[in-house]
């Protein structure tokens, strides 16, 4: 700055803060806690925003009511970081909320695992963000261009509070266009100088590679450890079918937990040789070394339908089948034929996890299709279990809460 305090030729001169209103709706939502204001449900605007520049959202009583990241690119055009009395956003405060974030999973995980999600986005006040640690990388994955002004204060951040060996950027589709304009590449390494693409980590003991340069999500499916779990532990001397295996994390834990057989059933050659490695890596573990593990390579919705195999135990496991509202309705019909297909590969006494990641399909809607289907084979089965996320994946509002699974018995003949 110049001694008479006036900006140097050439500096644009500050912008006033972005100021918005909201239609009444979006007001009550965002006061109720809500992280998402739609494009449409903007009122007021004081001038054009940047992406990613703090906004302050005023009341019809102009009274404080929200901050957040501006998203000119996205539907969702104010991401909520802070409802409530006027904070100050700055340095300090972001270093709060990461500490919060990590300290809302103290005493969730023992040192037999060290595969973790710190922080799951708006549910834990970080929107469109997300971050995984495999052992000592952390993945960083970045769901819109409202950080990428960000993004040397996020290694910073990141770097203090866990201490990471190495931190990998990981971009979704929508955003990776705006990070690459400006020299970003998803997969790229933001600290460390480790080029493996594969790191491995522990999951209650058990070894898994991820892929956290190019694999899906973060590079391993975080979110399911909870069933894996409890499919852990319904395993001992069955067969089982793991249907959309991707790398065999159910797999794993049904053979570390005696199962006589594993079947792996996915489309994708390059998921199910993952989860051979990952059968290899854990060799020496007396379950995995004895029990007999097998690869089908098929499309699981006809496998599934024309396959005579029954099994002890069937995991169903689809990619989301309803990207966008629209597909929907679709996608419910697709739950219940895999439901129903699935269930008839189940011997009496058999168990079912039916599992969907669709965020556009509500538990109820799935819930309903998977024991419609029960129902409708005529079988006699318990009282089903219902599950969501891993402890680690808080969900504070509804779209967040997209994994839902149901555990279904079905009962030997009388
Ligand atoms: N249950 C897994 C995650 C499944 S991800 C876990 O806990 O880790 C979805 C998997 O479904 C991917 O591996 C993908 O290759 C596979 N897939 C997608 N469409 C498929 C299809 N039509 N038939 C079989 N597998 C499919």
């Amino acid at each position: 700055m110049s001694l008479l305090g006036a900006a140097p030729a050439g500096t644009p001169a500050p912008q006033p803060r972005l100021r918005l209103r909201l239609s009444p709706a979006a007001e009550t939502a965002v006061r109720r806690g809500h992280p998402w204001v739609y494009a449409e449900r903007l009122r007021e605007r004081n001038r054009e925003g940047l992406s990613g520049e703090l906004a302050v959202v005023y009341d019809r009583n102009d009274r404080f009511l929200a901050l957040g990241l501006y998203d000119p690119d996205s539907p969702i055009r104010l991401r909520v970081l802070h409802a409530g009395k006027p904070v100050t956003v700055d340095d300090a405060w972001w270093r709060a909320r990461l500490a919060a974030a990590i300290a809302r999973r103290t005493g969730v995980h023992d040192a037999r695992t060290n595969g973790l999600r710190w922080v799951n986005g708006e549910s834990d006040g970080w929107p469109a963000l997300v971050v995984d640690q495999y052992n000592g990388t952390l993945v960083l994955k970045l769901y819109s261009a409202v950080w990428l002004p960000r993004i040397a204060d996020l290694v910073r951040w990141l770097g203090e509070a866990l201490q990471p060996e190495r931190i990998v950027l990981r971009l979704s589709r929508n955003a990776a266009p705006t990070f690459e304009q400006a020299g970003f590449r998803d997969g790229q390494n933001l600290l460390g100088d480790a080029s493996d693409a594969s790191v491995v980590f522990l999951e209650d003991g058990l070894r898994f590679w991820s892929d956290v340069v190019k694999g899906q999500k973060t590079g391993f499916f975080l979110d399911q450890r909870e069933n894996r779990r409890r499919v852990g532990t319904s395993a001992r001397g069955l067969d089982v079918l793991n249907a959309f295996s991707f790398s065999g994390g159910f797999s794993l834990h049904a053979a570390r937990g005696g199962a006589r057989s594993v079947t792996d059933l996915d489309i994708s050659p390059h998921a199910l040789e993952a989860a051979r490695r990952n059968f290899a890596l854990n060799a020496a573990d007396p379950g995995v070394g004895v029990a007999q593990h097998d690869s089908v390579q098929a499309d699981a919705f006809e496998w599934l339908e024309r396959s005579g195999d029954r099994f002890d135990v069937v995991i169903c496991d689809p990619p989301s089948l309803a990207k966008r509202e629209a597909e929907r309705a679709g996608a419910i019909e697709a739950y219940h034929r895999l439901a129903m297909h699935s269930i008839a590969r189940v011997r009496p006494g058999g168990l079912l996890l039916a599992a969907s990641c669709s965020a556009h399909v509500t538990p109820e809607e799935f819930y309903a299709a998977v024991t419609e289907a029960a129902h409708r084979s005529g079988r006699s089965f318990g009282e089903p279990v219902y599950t969501g996320h891993a402890p680690d994946h808080p969900a504070t509002f509804d779209e967040a809460r997209y994994l839902k699974a149901a555990f279904l018995r079905f009962e030997p003949p009388a």
